[in-house]
């Protein structure tokens, strides 16, 4: 048997009784290992994330299927077979740590591939869309999800209030209050990389890209009647069917598909292609497959590997590349700086976010600070150095993105449609789920004032008629057409 030590490795006599002068006490002060344990517990939590914080997450593989190597140079697509490991990590938006799994909101899918050139990060979510379409409204937004500053409640006329003045939101909000809105698992779920990113092969030609992972398990919702019953018999469900599929040998899967778009397409089509609230319609980019995603293990330690994850879309790899896509753009910002704040200067060292490949950086000192520069040479601790020290390559040069235009404040409502796509996706539906999507709405706007519900319907009326009238029917008010 080990014995057990201090975190100094010293040996430990006795775990039992703390050391004190005699039998009834006081405690003395240099018992350390009973000082070391209580502040040790003092420093178990770290701050939970603002968004996505309660999460589920596994192992896995990337298998390439097709060849994609004429629209990227990126290694991890290099040949069919090829296969990358990666990280999974599940999540819902608005809840905290302890929220319970099967609430009504949209998931996190994020993927953390270990590829040759680097760790390749896709931060998507099951939804093709999103709520807004400029990250300066990501906080205000974000704000209407979490409690209310007096009342410490989740406050439905905020949600409603902010939606209604943002008719962005309606394809998502859409999406949402459809069946999709409470997937039974994790693995019954697809994922989308929702922003447009840009692919750039061997030439240098670039292509706009979204990624798609549609899942093999099939879809499976639970109603809302579903879900509370369900709440009220566990709050992690997700854990639970997660963790034991794969300690059962049940290896879920996903098809890995991406939408190409010429570069120059990009001006010509009738929709923003970088407006994170539309989608690439299927007919003009169809689905081109990729490969096959499986997840085959679990973390050993969920603190360590799954709360510690640090996903972030700044981390690319060469051949992936951003685009002008304003929500993308912010999130490159927020999400690093998220992990630099939460886990520390130094979180991509840690063995969950550690590349597996080489890392040769020339960053210095900060918390937690383990880990040697590899650099080759003590005194290599600059750059450039003359003494042999890791430096740039021009081989992998990016190709340049070209963006023009005028740096001003452009109103990002000003020529976008908001309601096409919504209905697009309403016509998908038959009589069935759209009559549970008008009760899921419904059930949604309670206690919220008529002034915002007329607000909403008279967005509903413009996606469609029977969607206003539908919504109006369902809550039990008359809609002022
Ligand atoms: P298609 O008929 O080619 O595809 C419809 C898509 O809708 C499928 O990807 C399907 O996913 C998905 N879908 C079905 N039900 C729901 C739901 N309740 N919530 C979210 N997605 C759902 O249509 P188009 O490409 O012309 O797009 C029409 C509408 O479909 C869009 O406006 C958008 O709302 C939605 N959609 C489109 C996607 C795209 O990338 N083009 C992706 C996802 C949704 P599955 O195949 O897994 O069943």
């Amino acid at each position: 048997m080990k014995t057990m030590t201090t975190s100094g490795g010293a040996p430990i006599a006795d775990n039992q009784n703390s050391a004190t002068a005699g039998p009834r006490g006081p405690v003395m002060m240099q018992d350390y290992q009973l000082i070391e344990k209580l502040a040790h517990q003092n420093r178990e939590r770290i701050p939970e994330r603002v968004v996505h914080a309660k999460g589920w997450g596994a192992y896995g593989t990337l298998t390439v299927t097709e060849d994609i190597s004429k629209y990227t140079r990126a290694e991890i697509f290099s040949k069919v077979g090829k296969q990358t490991p990666l990280l999974t990590r599940f999540s819902t938006v608005a809840g905290e740590l302890g929220a319970a799994d099967a609430e009504r909101d949209v998931r996190g899918f994020s993927i953390k591939f270990y590829t040759e050139e680097g760790n390749w990060d896709l931060v998507g979510n099951n939804t093709p869309v999103f709520f807004i379409r400029d990250p300066l409204k990501f906080p205000d937004f974000i704000r209407t999800q979490k409690r209310h500053p007096k009342t410490n409640l989740r406050s439905t006329t905020a949600m409603w209030d902010f939606w209604s003045l943002s008719p962005e939101s309606l394809h998502q909000v859409t999406i949402l209050m459809s069946d999709r809105g409470i997937p039974k698992t994790p693995m019954q779920m697809n994922g989308y990389g929702s922003h447009t990113f840009s692919f750039y092969n061997t030439d240098g030609e670039r292509f706009w890209v979204k990624f798609h992972f549609k899942t093999q398990q099939g879809h499976a919702h639970y109603t809302n009647a579903e879900g509370a019953e369900l709440i009220g018999q566990t709050r992690e469900s997700y854990q639970e069917e997660l963790f034991g599929a794969i300690e059962r040998g049940e290896h879920p899967k996903w098809t890995m598909y991406v939408q190409i778009m010429p570069e120059a397409d990009a001006d010509k089509t009738s929709y923003n292609p970088f407006d994170l609230t539309k989608v690439w319609p299927h007919s003009e980019y169809p689905l081109i497959k990729v490969g096959e995603m499986e997840l085959n293990r679990n973390a050993d330690n969920y603190f360590a590997e799954i709360e510690q994850a640090a996903f972030s879309p700044s981390n690319v790899v060469p051949g992936i590349g951003f685009s002008p896509d304003k929500v993308l753009q912010g999130r490159l910002f927020a999400y690093a700086d998220a992990h630099r704040y939460r886990i520390g200067t130094h979180y991509e060292a840690l063995p969950v976010n550690a590349p597996k490949c080489p890392v040769h950086h020339y960053h210095k000192d900060g918390s937690m600070r383990f880990f040697q520069n590899d650099t080759g040479n003590p005194d290599a601790y600059y750059e450039p150095n003359s003494v042999g020290g890791p430096s740039q390559d021009e081989s992998y040069r990016e190709p340049p993105l070209t963006v023009t235009g005028d740096i001003d404040r452009h109103n990002h409502r000003d020529g976008n449609d908001d309601y096409v796509q919504p209905r697009a996706l309403f016509e998908l539906f038959d009589a069935g789920q759209r009559e549970r999507l008008f009760s899921n709405i419904a059930a949604a706007m309670g206690g919220v004032p008529d002034e915002i519900v007329q607000r909403q319907l008279a967005h509903f009326e413009k996606i469609h008629p029977d969607y206003a009238q539908g919504v109006a029917d369902a809550l039990g008010v008359t809609l002022l057409r």
